[in-house]
Parts: structure tokens; sequence; C-alpha cells
């Protein structure tokens, strides 16, 4: 059976002014998939998303989104920002965050949740185990569940794609692995395209991994392979092995060269 095409990007080239972040960037992401992207900070994780949301416009190259231009194909992507610190001083219920996912561009019709957005929302929080916390106020919650709600609001807009920024940033390791968990079952139904700069963290969970930094190195693959971790180190691969401290590295590649 033919999987249908979630992304694609061609040939982008994107940045800021004279600042050039991403170059020749291809990717192919099918319906079913689970993609992390790894990079270090600064290599071009947050442009890539601003690009396949349609907020970037590429100087250069193609971005479909489920077969369609970014601006359109964004409306069936379920996009998790990072958590903001500021987020949970806003004394609002995890009903009403998730509710937001359902937000239509015209106001008046916003001013009245129709039963097919209730049931929307309500299976979103059922999806992300957080149906018991919906009346709570989101700054009684711990940074693990506060991440739930923000998937959750992302589910409630029914996407093909979930794409997830760096979505454990802010949460302990438990509540971490539980995420994951989570996410793993989502993706029986839904395709996720996951970025973080913790390869370590994401590499055990994602079906098939690739980096970021300026270029992108992806292959389809789980691997991690020497190219992204020149790639994402910014030097050749021997020189990482023998003349860096082993923190800059990710513990799978310690783990894998210590003997
Ligand atoms: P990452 O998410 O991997 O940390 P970013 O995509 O945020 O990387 O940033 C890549 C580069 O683009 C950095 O050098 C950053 O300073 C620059 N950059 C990001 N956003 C802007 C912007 N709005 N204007 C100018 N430069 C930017």
């Amino acid at each position: 059976m033919v999987k249908q095409t979630v992304i694609e990007l061609e040939d982008v080239w994107a940045g800021y002014e004279s600042d050039r972040v991403l170059e020749s960037v291809n990717f192919k992401m099918e319906a079913g998939d689970y993609v992390g992207l790894i990079g270090p900070n600064g290599g071009g994780k947050t442009t890539l998303i601003k690009v396949i949301l349609g907020l970037l416009k590429p100087e250069r190259g193609t971005v479909r989104v489920m077969g369609l231009s970014a601006e359109k194909g964004r409306h069936f992507i379920g996009y998790v920002p990072q958590i903001q610190q500021d987020d949970k001083a806003f004394p609002i219920r995890v009903w009403d965050v998730v509710s937001m996912g359902r937000l239509k561009p015209n106001l008046l019709q916003n001013l009245l949740l129709s039963e097919v957005d209730k049931a929307a929302i309500e299976r979103s929080l059922r999806q992300m185990d957080i149906l018991d916390l919906a009346k709570r106020p989101i700054n009684e919650l711990s940074g693990g569940q506060r991440q739930r709600v923000t998937i959750a609001r992302a589910l409630a807009s029914d996407p093909k794609i979930l794409l997830l920024d760096e979505p454990t940033s802010s949460v302990d390791s438990r509540s971490s692995s539980q995420l994951y968990d989570l996410l793993a079952e989502l993706n029986q139904t839904i395709s996720i395209l996951l970025i973080s700069h913790d390869l370590t963290a994401i590499s055990t969970y994602v079906k098939t991994i690739g980096c970021v930094n300026r270029r992108l190195v992806y292959s389809g693959q789980k691997e991690i392979t020497t190219e992204m971790l020149e790639t994402a180190y910014d030097c050749p691969i021997d020189l990482v092995a023998h003349g860096l401290p082993h923190r800059v590295l990710p513990h799978h590649y310690e783990e894998n060269n210590h003997d």
C-alpha cells in the first residue's frame, strides 16, 4: 500500500535577512511515521518548525504539508510549543486551555462551544489521561501534567500530524517517560515529528531519527550515524572521540565507544 506523504521539504533554504540558517533541506515524512530530529542549540530546529508551519517563507525550495502549501497544510498540524515558565502563572482551567485548540477564525463562533467541540476536547483529555484534571487551574499542576494539557490542546483540533518542540524540557524523568508512552500510543493514529536538542532522551522512543544543524541529515533510519554526530557537533567524529570532553557527547555515543 502506498503511504501518504504528510510533510515534504525539497531543497529548502531559509533564514533571517543576512543570516542563513537552513541550507538545502530535503525531508519526507509519511503517515504513521514518528520522527525525532535532534540538533544543537542555534542549529535551526525552531526555524525548521516555522518553515513547516508556514510562519517563515523559505528563500528557496518547496514545503508541502498534506499535499498543500505550508500555510494551508498547517491546519492539519497540532503544534506543541515549548512550555513557557509564565504559562503556569495564568489562572485558567485545564478544560479552557484545551478548548483553545478548537478556536475558529470567526470570533463570534468562539462564544459557545458546540457539542462537536466539547466531544473533541473530552477525547483529547482522555487521550492524554487527564480528564480528571479538567476543572483544575493549570497553575496547580506539575510540569508533566501541564505538558499533557498542552498536547491535549494540540490534539483537540483533530490533527493528522503532531509537531512537538522539546516536549520534555521542563518535566522530570518519570513524567517524561510516561509522556513518551502516551505519544507512542497516539502514533498508532497520528504521525509525529518531535524536535529536541536531547539525543539520548528521544533516540529510545522514536521510529526514525535525523539531525539538524544548518543541513538536515535524515535517511529514514533509526540508527544515529557518524554523519549525524559530525553534523550535530560540527567537527569530524575522530576529533570528537579523542579531543573533546565526553559531556558534549550523547550518552548513546559514549556507551558504544568505551571499550
Ligand atoms: P534552534 O531552535 O536549533 O536553537 P533556531 O532556529 O532558533 O535554532 O536559531 C538558528 C539561528 O537563527 C540562530 O543563530 C538564531 O540566532 C537565529 N535566529 C532565530 N530566530 C531569529 C530571528 N527572528 N531573527 C534573526 N535571527 C534569528
